[in-house]
């Protein structure tokens, strides 16, 4: 014969029953696998004050679901029949000596059925705010009463359960940032690659016709002012198409689609290719470029992508000439130590304030006033070259006295 239905008496909802709700839900808690630091607390309570049964609960819109228990099998009950929404609704610690004798709970399924409670006791676990999301709460199934100590050591429990809660929000919170933020600058990649790429072509249509502009000398076109323009047109595109393609290849090295072609190569090799492609410009500012050869020739065979190698080279040997002034020198030399394979350009050049030191590496910054930086620039030399010698598993290491002169260092690993 089917039982009567029970009459219970549904806690009143709290007076802030909504906000409580979003806030429990920003947790991101329900329904989450076990956790060992609830499981910890549970286990500890029904120790400590002698239970067969300690829960942690959280009361949701329509049910009670249990983070961590001890004692009963069950995952959740309905809200309406749950000891715990009276803790809730109070922010109080609950204690019910004797359920049966407890108007409230005389006919609740849980005191008349399974699990059989007779004394529960229950301690919020609020939020910052007040909230009271749920409880940690010790069930027996004969009446009981609890001492101010143990009183005393359930709210103290309820705290570390409060502590767990907090630290469980706080690490969804840091993935999130970390997600959102990785999303952000995955946008932001593949943006800068798409619109370069798109810059590209109308931009070489741009220089092209400048140049045949340039090649003709004669005609409407062939006047002084306007063989000028065209000059500037094809300095000015020539720059940007450099400033494109820089922004391409840290786009794809950012991106994880730039991968080395590893070959056993010689280090001196490509240094001196590079010392000889940077003399025309150092001549022409009367730099002096010293090539340590014996040191830099001895050096030995590495896996490494030569062209990639090639071009973070050339960016260091080009910015030693292109930031030392007339008379100064720079000078090339390397070392092998302990593993490691060390190529040193060092200038006599204008240097780099400490403050600038720390950024330096930074996408499109440069150093210094504005006016000292060259046209030619586009700040983005230095962070494709660092990312490329960290993709060879290497380092960059930059010392520098403003108005003294920059060592650059360039550490490879030989295995
Ligand atoms: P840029 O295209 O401007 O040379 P980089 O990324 O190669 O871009 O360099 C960034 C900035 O670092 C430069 O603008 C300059 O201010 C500073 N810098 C780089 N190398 C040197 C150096 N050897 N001496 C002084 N300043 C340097």
């Amino acid at each position: 014969m089917q039982q009567p239905e029970a009459t219970v008496t549904a806690a009143p909802l709290p007076p802030n029953e909504a906000d409580r709700l979003v806030a429990l839900h920003r947790y991101g808690i329900l329904d989450t696998p076990a956790d060992p630091r609830f499981d910890r607390i549970v286990a500890l309570s029904a120790r400590l004050l002698d239970m067969p049964i300690a829960l942690v609960t959280l009361v949701d819109a329509e049910r009670q679901w249990f983070k961590a228990r001890q004692g009963v099998d069950l995952a959740e009950t309905p809200r309406d029949i749950s000891f715990c929404t009276h803790a809730v609704s109070d922010g109080s610690m609950l204690e019910v000596p004797d359920a049966i004798q407890d108007a409230r709970f005389i006919d609740n399924p849980l005191v008349t059925g399974d699990p059989g409670i007779r004394f529960y006791a229950g301690a919020p676990l609020l939020d910052e705010n007040g909230h009271a999301l749920g409880t940690l709460c010790v069930i027996d199934r004969k009446p009981r009463h609890l001492s101010e100590e143990q009183r005393a050591l359930l709210s103290d429990l309820a705290g570390m359960a409060q502590d767990a809660m907090q630290l469980h929000r706080a690490l969804l919170e840091a993935e999130q940032a970390r997600a959102d933020a990785e999303y952000a600058n995955r946008a932001k990649t593949n943006f800068l690659a798409f619109m370069s790429h798109e810059l590209r072509t109308p931009l070489n249509a741009v220089i092209g016709f400048g140049e045949l502009m340039e090649a003709e000398p004669f005609g409407p076109l062939g006047s002084p002012r306007y063989q000028h323009y065209a000059g500037m047109i094809v300095e000015g595109g020539r720059h940007l198409l450099e400033v494109i393609n820089a922004i391409l290849d840290l786009t794809r090295i950012e991106s994880g689609k730039f991968a080395l072609q590893r070959e056993a190569m010689t280090v001196g090799e490509e240094v001196a290719v590079v010392t000889g492609l940077v003399r025309v410009q150092a001549d022409a500012g009367s730099v002096a470029l010293a090539l340590d050869a014996a040191a830099v020739g001895a050096l030995p065979m590495i896996s490494a992508d030569r062209s990639a190698l090639r071009q973070a080279l050339l960016n260091l040997v080009g910015n030693a000439v292109k930031f030392t002034p007339a008379g100064g020198q720079v000078s090339i030399t390397g070392e092998e130590r302990e593993g490691w394979l060390r190529l040193i350009i060092k200038d006599t050049g204008i240097g780099i304030a400490p403050e600038d030191l720390r950024r330096l590496g930074e996408p499109f910054f440069q150093s210094g006033p504005v006016m000292a930086r060259r046209a030619e620039g586009s700040g983005l030399g230095l962070a494709i070259t660092r990312q490329l010698v960290a993709l060879h598993g290497g380092a960059l290491d930059i010392a520098s006295e403003l108005g003294k002169g920059t060592t650059v260092t360039v550490s490879l690993p030989l295995a």
